[in-house]
């Protein structure tokens, strides 16, 4: 399969050169050249698999023409090595708005983008081994992250060979649990701690990228949600979402009420907290392929360019402000392209598939306790914009699931200090804690980040 850039004037990529490259010479984001549908018998049987099954096929659909079934197989189940489970959230007594979480912080790191970089670090494995034909030499993984995409990164990648990670980040506006975890790890992974925002980070990032003198002396990859290799293995989730509601609900269904396949299977919602919107933009492949979700909800923080577009048809990027969602504080959503793209650059198509909320601090922290009291669930503050745009959403006869991005307790302070409880921390990330901080200082200025990564070669 090719890969085309969004901005259309970039030769088509092989799948080893658009994971390698991250971005298209042209400043694009690549995208598949076709997405192939999945058989109605998928459909038909998709309560019955298990959550590796179900990602293997739709693996199958981008990957199956670059990587041989074997290592394919090996990647997808080596990847989700952990549950993403499907669970209810409802007051007690209550007869039920039919409002679910699928909680993706089962993995390493307690978030969702484990998920899409646990499959990059195999995928570029794979292409970096010898029986691969790859050339020799250390493979730079740079990543800037606003909290999450550094430590699945860097855990994603830790101890691999031939691979060498620098993780970009924001000074001072990164929760301290989430800078332990790509802070502490040593070996094959570098911090770096910059003077600015994340968009700085970024902005880093793809200079670095578009440096050809750079770029002649070492082998750059991304690893940001604009790696193919990243954002489309989130599709996976989605389809075992939508199996283990299909599940719970036919074995709830009453035998005389409406048919499965006519009755619920056009009213899913999908609520997606973003910030990159890499999350969403991999759920619309997924319906693309035939997941059967009516429509989708984007719940923002206080950072409300894409919700300013739904309004208005207008894409004004502004400077990212800090709210405690923190890893959504994205003034300029990269996969805003590939949505765009995906919808022929039609706000009214985009809007017929998906709506969008904005909350401030004050609304995030509200929703928190109030679910906690309501329903004794424990949001994260990501978690809460999408679990409140769905409550708020949601129209009689849809049932609808929001993605619980990450684990309270990566963001333990902020969640006490809201709830006025005592998040427990999960043993993997108590693990984290333990280690000694060591993090390179760097400021925004570009010239002094090239100057440090030629002294490191
Ligand atoms: C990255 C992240 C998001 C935003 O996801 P995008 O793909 O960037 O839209 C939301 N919640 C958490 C916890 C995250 O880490």
């Amino acid at each position: 399969m090719q890969y085309y850039s969004t901005n259309g004037k970039a030769p088509l990529a092989t799948l080893e050169k658009a994971v390698v490259k991250g971005l298209a010479e042209d400043r694009g984001l690549y995208m598949p050249e076709r997405i192939k549908p999945l058989p109605q018998e998928f459909f038909d049987g998709i309560q019955d698999m298990t959550l590796q099954e179900i990602a293997y096929q739709v693996a199958n659909c981008f990957f199956g023409e670059d990587v041989d079934a074997e290592s394919l197989r090996r990647i997808v189940y080596d990847t989700l090595s952990f549950d993403i489970p499907l669970v209810k959230v409802s007051s007690s007594g209550e007869a039920g708005k039919g409002l679910y979480s699928l909680e993706l912080f089962h993995g390493p790191t307690l978030a969702f983008k484990d998920v899409g970089a646990r499959f990059m670090a195999r995928l570029l494995a794979h292409f970096s081994s010898p029986s691969q034909g790859s050339r020799e030499g250390t493979t730079n993984v740079l990543v800037a992250t606003s909290g999450d995409t550094g430590s699945a990164v860097a855990n994603g990648f830790l101890g691999v060979e031939g691979i060498h990670v620098y993780v970009l980040y924001p000074k001072g506006k990164v929760s301290p649990i989430q800078e332990c975890q790509f802070t502490t790890l040593g070996q094959n992974i570098t911090a770096i701690e910059v003077d600015g925002v994340f968009d700085d980070c970024q902005a880093l990032v793809k200079s670095a990228f578009m440096d050809e003198e750079l770029n002649a002396q070492m082998r750059l990859t991304s690893a940001n949600s604009i790696n193919v290799a990243r954002f489309l293995p989130q599709s996976f989730y989605y389809f075992y979402a939508y199996a283990q509601l299909k599940r719970t609900l036919s074995n709830s269904l009453d035998k005389n009420s409406l048919s499965l396949r006519e009755g619920w299977g056009r009213s899913i919602v999908c609520c997606v907290p973003s910030g990159n919107f890499g999350n969403i933009c991999s759920a619309l492949f997924g319906k693309r392929m035939g997941l059967p979700i009516s429509r989708f909800i984007a719940a923002n923080n206080a950072n409300d360019i894409f919700y300013k577009y739904l309004q208005t048809g207008q894409y004004n990027p502004r400077p990212s402000v800090q709210t405690i969602a923190n890893a959504m504080d994205v003034g300029d959503p990269s996969n805003f392209a590939r949505i765009l793209d995906l919808y022929g650059k039609s706000h009214e198509a985009i809007c017929r598939d998906i709506s969008g909320a904005t909350y401030s601090d004050e609304q995030i922290a509200e929703t928190m306790r109030q679910c906690l009291s309501e329903t004794g669930y424990q949001l994260d503050p990501h978690g809460a914009c999408g679990y409140r745009a769905l409550q708020e959403g949601l129209r009689d006869g849809e049932v609808g699931f929001f993605l619980e991005t990450a684990h309270p307790a990566k963001f333990k302070q902020v969640v006490d200090n809201i709830c006025g409880g005592d998040v427990a921390i999960p043993k993997r990330l108590q693990a984290f804690m333990k280690g000694t901080k060591q993090s390179i200082p760097m400021s925004k200025d570009y010239k002094e980040f090239k100057e440090y990564l030629k002294s490191q070669r």
